[in-house]
């Protein structure tokens, strides 16, 4: 190293330790990483180092070991601004909980009650806390809350047809999410799968022959896909008769757990929880995190002997749901108790029910405010599109929607400059435009979206000038779109 070497004036890790900088720093992240930040500081510095005099030096090391610390503490687990247009995103989450429900999480994170009877001072069990409001919005007589949908399918097939048979249909063998294929479900909870009737058509006497000797019989809502034509499958109603004459148990897995029809308007059919009940079926699954509006949870009500037996399985123990979660779905499920409540504090079924025209002028405000227009070439417009409910809900359904479509740059460079961003933004491509649907944007966050997606559209765009094809999709992209 010679004389001039500006290797020379870098200071030690102990140097940089020791300044007033530094001080907040190790409060915040503790000494052991802040010093393994300056040590990579420097040893970057070694290879280029920073420019000036000693002070300058020191100020552009503690800078870089502060982007070091900030990128090794950021979580994982991060917040984004969903601009699919896919309401209940599994990969984003699903359900947006109510700000009651994030209120009642944060209380519950604590100690609390859990599993201790106030009044008696004596134990008590941490599955009785949803218990009456279940009942009260289903008509249900027990209740019982596990981790998700997937955990209460498998527990009432491991309680009633452990080494016995499960009668379903052949239409019914779905598969949700890629990991829930319902035949290896019930074949993993110990039941032996017994399949009748065929793809398109089941009817009552396919089930009569099977269901004498069965453990269980279940039905599934197909909740992800529709059969269309030639199909056919009994009525709830008589495969609850015969379940009562066959004294077999009937569970119905309806999945989305919608709990009243007049909460979404124009929207298709979808199995109740509280019809299905009615209905004299004995077990009824459904998921928190779906059209319920809740967090991950898998809810189960029914009839208080076939209940209480589920409570006294040891599976339970694995599917045990968490105080925060048990806190989270009180609190939405208590929003429930009156729609009008439901439809404006719960966001997915707010979401779900938001006009086309208020989502549009949501958009439009928000571009409008937007200062710079976008670059020679790029087009941003606000334009009609299309949302859906997601979460393997309403197949085929599309609700009439609006957003933003940008156009005239490479669509998967913006959407990767926006996935980069702090939020992301998550947005679809379509027909080679980059598509933010406003429906699943928040209110409040638009200006936030359109700045994200401003930033963005002016980094891709300085990324793609030049590049082979920029022209190609400037010309081809308005007009296009579906
Ligand atoms: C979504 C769904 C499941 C899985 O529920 P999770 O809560 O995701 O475990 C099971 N069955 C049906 C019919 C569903 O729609």
């Amino acid at each position: 190293m010679s004389e001039g070497d500006p290797r020379r004036r870098l200071p030690s890790v102990d140097a940089l330790l020791d300044r007033p900088e530094v001080e907040p720093w190790l409060d915040r992240y503790g000494r052991s990483p802040v010093r393994s930040a300056l040590r990579e500081a420097l040893e970057l510095g070694r290879s280029a180092p920073p420019a000036g005099e000693e002070e300058e030096i020191a100020r552009a090391l503690l800078e870089s070991a502060e982007d070091i610390l900030s990128r090794m503490f950021r979580p994982s687990l991060r917040p984004v601004l969903n601009g699919t247009g896919v309401v209940l995103h599994t990969n984003l989450g699903r359900a947006v909980l109510a700000p009651e429900a994030i209120a009642a999480q944060r209380r519950a994170a604590g100690y609390g009650n859990v599993e201790l009877d106030l009044a008696s001072g004596s134990r008590g069990s941490r599955y009785d806390h949803c218990v009456s409001l279940l009942r009260e919005l289903t008509g249900a007589e027990e209740a019982l809350v596990v981790n998700n949908n997937a955990a209460a399918v498998a527990l009432v097939v491991n309680e009633f047809a452990n080494g016995t048979e499960v009668v379903v249909s052949r239409g019914e063998l779905v598969e949700i999410g890629g990991s829930f294929r319902m035949p290896d479900v019930v074949t993993r909870s110990g039941g032996i799968l017994r399949e009748v009737g065929t793809t398109n058509r089941t009817r009552i006497e396919d089930y009569e022959g099977a269901a004498r000797g069965a453990g269980l019989l279940l039905r599934v809502h197909p909740s992800n896909y529709r059969v269309e034509g030639f199909a056919e499958r009994p009525r709830l109603e008589d495969l609850v008769g015969l379940a009562r004459r066959a004294a077999v148990p009937l569970a119905h897995d309806v999945g989305s757990g919608l709990l009243c029809p007049e909460l979404l308007p124009g929207f298709p059919y979808e199995p109740t929880v509280m019809g299905s009940v009615a209905a004299g079926t004995g077990l009824v699954t459904f998921s928190g995190d779906k059209l319920l509006g809740g967090p991950q949870a898998g809810l189960i009500v029914g009839r208080a002997e076939l209940v209480r037996r589920l409570r006294r399985n040891p599976l339970l123990r694995a599917f045990r749901v968490d105080k925060t979660t048990l806190a989270a779905l009180e609190a939405t499920l208590s929003l429930h108790r009156d729609p009008a409540v439901a439809a404006t504090r719960i966001p997915t079924i707010r979401m779900l029910r938001e006009s086309a025209e208020g989502v549009r002028s949501r958009a439009r405000e928000a571009a409008e405010a937007v200062p710079a227009a976008p670059p020679a070439g790029v087009e941003w417009s606000t334009e009609a599109t299309r949302a859906v409910v997601g979460g393997g809900s309403f197949p085929g359904f599309e609700l009439e929607s609006a957003g933003w479509i940008i156009s005239g740059l490479d669509a998967d460079m913006l959407a990767g400059a926006c996935r980069a961003a702090d939020p992301a933004l998550i947005g679809r491509i379509e027909e080679g435009c980059f598509v933010v649907d406003m429906r699943t944007i928040p209110p409040g966050d638009e200006p936030l979206a359109a700045a994200i997606l401003a930033a963005a559209v002016d980094e891709a765009w300085g990324g793609s000038a030049g590049r082979p094809g920029a022209e190609g999709s400037l010309d081809s992209a308005p007009g296009e779109r579906g």
